[in-house]
């Protein structure tokens, strides 16, 4: 089974789109009409340059309004054919799809739809060419998989099969089914693409919204275990439009792209190991297991001491200092957090780039090699410099923003680091612990345009399901959240998507130049205690209005007492099916990062979005404003 990727997934001219393809893994494209009228030289030359690029042209596209047509227009309809076969034959390709007709002119009737195709398989078996036939959702007529079947049974010719493209057979209503059912050499196309479930027109939505296998709704897994179920064995094609991706770099959405079919390819040949499809042999994406570490870098003493206070507030304890490095270890419960001062390396480039920001996220995995052998199968770039004498070489891939994503297991000495790389230190003035125990979540801030391509990122090189997006007002615009759990919820990670720089969240991102982490949250198993103890160490929370608890009465049945002691301590609340979940934030600080004091309570599976615009609304007061607040 080959993959390939449509030409009209990517902007640029043709070969700027067979340049990107060609880097990643796919091994042939899809073309279309409008590639090789935009082209320079003749439609050899363009076959022969896909070649150079050491790729085949799965198929030709599009041919459309063919059958039905009323009988003045038909010989027409047969006409346009013949000349497509003729550019397919300068082209070297021998694969046609037919999009079922959705012309207003065009006949339903099945036996006159028959009596057409019969007629062109004959003209295309005089070439050599097949056809695929492809039942548009949003068609009149033959508007799913089982009504295109119908009329490749009907015609019965070995020039004619049926295409099959996700979205047409999952958006189809009702939802049709027993694909599994047809002989998987009548198929002779599948196309992948996922959308967005939203009520919108179909065609619409397709042609607007489309999304790389994994960045939509559709339950692509089960879709793809039928198509293996029918033994078939022909290409698997992206073909995938959406309007972010004309703006997009051509190869951002070709790296995206064979990202998501292999991950998708990959998970379906564990569950059905006799599918047909030439991938190559990675390992499973990992199960992270939390989050090991986060590294703050700051080249700036003033700023450095800012963290250390703030992070003395917070009952953290500093008990380590690097063997060799201006590296310091703080911890509490099972959290440690790395404020790195040196003045060369990584996380100096991160500070002269991001200034005082986190550079990077260390996270447990059960076999750290194999995490970074899937990652970069996944396209990831991984990450080395030089190791000092008696360092640990920790395998790391670049993340957002440029950040780091080191990999930790337990299995090797890299399970040890922090007592192989770290003299321990005794602070003179420990603070009290505050019960804070691990690292919830961590939330990356990112322009609204990447989204897309970091939660397959994320999805892709971890055992993980992604939450509904969901829109946080932010009085100056909307901010999209996505939130990413590792399947144990051991590891979750919101993205959060901003179109303007005026919220919040966008004035980070360009007061930072794109600084990876906004916020992290810690849980603690009782906030109210820890709540109290930071506030004798000297933590200052952001101060919650009056009008936020006057409205939790409304919104929720809490007793009296409850809410007196939330709004004295400014902790917010939120409730779902699960369970509840009860937070408090610090100020904002270094443009705009915050600390999240958290408690989860039963299942509650959310990250307070409830709250999050009146978080917004309080921190807001505190932008532009120079200098730090107490803590
Ligand atoms: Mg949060």
């Amino acid at each position: 089974m080959k993959t390939s990727i449509a030409t009209v997934s990517l902007a640029g001219d043709l070969e700027e789109k067979l340049a990107a393809i060609a880097k990643t893994g796919f091994n042939g494209i899809e073309v279309y009409e409008q590639d090789i009228i935009g082209f320079e030289g003749t439609a050899r030359q363009a076959g022969n340059l896909v070649r150079d690029y050491g790729l085949s042209i799965t198929l030709f596209q599009p041919f459309r309004n063919f059958e039905g047509m009323p009988e003045n227009q038909r010989s027409n309809s047969f006409d346009r054919a013949r000349r497509k076969f003729d550019l397919m034959g300068e082209l070297q390709t021998g694969l046609l799809l037919v999009g079922s007709s959705v012309s207003g002119e065009a006949s339903g009737d099945v036996e006159r739809i028959a009596d057409d195709f019969n007629q062109l398989a004959e003209l295309a078996k005089e070439r050599s060419i097949q056809i695929a036939y492809l039942g548009l959702a949003w068609a009149p007529y033959i508007n799913d998989h089982l009504k295109a079947w119908e009329i490749v049974q009907k015609v019965d010719h070995p020039c004619l099969g049926l295409g099959l493209n996700s979205f047409h057979s999952m958006m189809a209503k009702p939802a049709s089914q027993a694909i599994d059912e047809i002989p998987g050499d009548r198929i002779f196309l599948v196309q992948l693409a996922d959308a967005p479930v939203i009520d919108m027109d179909l065609r619409y939505l397709s042609k607007h919204f489309g999304s790389m296998p994994g960045q939509g709704d559709l339950d692509l897994e089960q879709f793809m275990r039928k198509i293996a179920a029918t033994g078939y064995s022909g290409p698997l094609s992206l073909n995938v439009t959406n309007d972010k991706f004309s703006s997009a770099n051509p190869r951002t959405i070709a790296v995206d792209g064979y990202r998501s079919l292999l991950n998708l390819a990959d998970h379906v040949r564990r569950l059905e190991p006799a599918f047909a499809i030439e991938i190559p042999d990675i390992p499973d994406r990992a199960e992270a297991r939390g989050f090991e570490f986060i590294e703050f870098t700051s080249n700036d003493k003033n700023e450095a001491r800012i963290i250390g206070t703030m992070l003395h507030a917070m009952g953290f304890a500093y008990v380590g200092h690097h063997i060799s490095k201006a590296v310091g270890l703080w911890r509490q419960g099972n959290i440690n957090i790395v404020i790195n001062t040196e003045s060369e390396g990584f996380a100096y480039s991160a500070y002269i780039m991001h200034g005082t920001s986190i550079c990077d996220i260390g996270v447990q995995v059960d076999d750290a090699l194999a995490t970074l052998r899937r990652a970069r199968a996944m396209g990831a770039k991984t990450f080395h410099q030089p190791v000092g004498a008696g360092e640990l070489n920790i395998p790391a891939i670049r993340g957002v923003g440029g950040s780091l994503l080191h990999f930790i297991d337990a299995k090797t000495d890299l399970g040890k680091v922090w007592e192989i790389e770290f003299t321990p230190q005794k602070q003179e003035n420990e603070p009290e612990a505050a019960g804070l125990d691990h690292i919830d979540h961590i939330a990356q801030t990112m322009n609204y345009e990447e989204m897309l391509s970091w939660t397959l990122f994320y999805t892709s090189i971890f055992k993980s399901h992604k939450s509904a997006m969901i829109d946080v007002a932010d009085p100056s615009g909307l901010v999209h959240s996505q939130a990413i759990s590792s399947n144990h919820g051991d590891m979750r990670i919101t993205l959060n998507g901003s179109e303007t720089h005026r919220t919040f969240a966008g004035q980070f991102l360009a007061d930072n130049f794109g600084a990876p982490v906004q916020h992290v949250a810690m849980a603690s198993n009782d906030i109210f205690k820890s709540a109290a103890i930071m506030q004798k160490n000297g933590f200052v929370s952001l101060e919650m209005p009056a009008n936020y608890y006057d409205d939790l009465k409304s919104r929720f049945d809490l007793e009296k007492e409850l809410i007196e002691k939330m709004q004295a301590a400014n902790i917010l609340y939120d409730r779902d099916e699960g369970g509840e979940y009860f937070q408090f934030y610090s100020q904002p600080f270094f443009s705009g990062f915050f600390f999240e004091i958290l408690q989860r309570k039963g299942d509650y599976s959310g990250f307070g979005a409830r709250n999050a615009q009146f978080r917004i609304a309080a921190q807001k007061k505190y932008q532009r404003i120079s200098g730090i607040p107490l803590c």
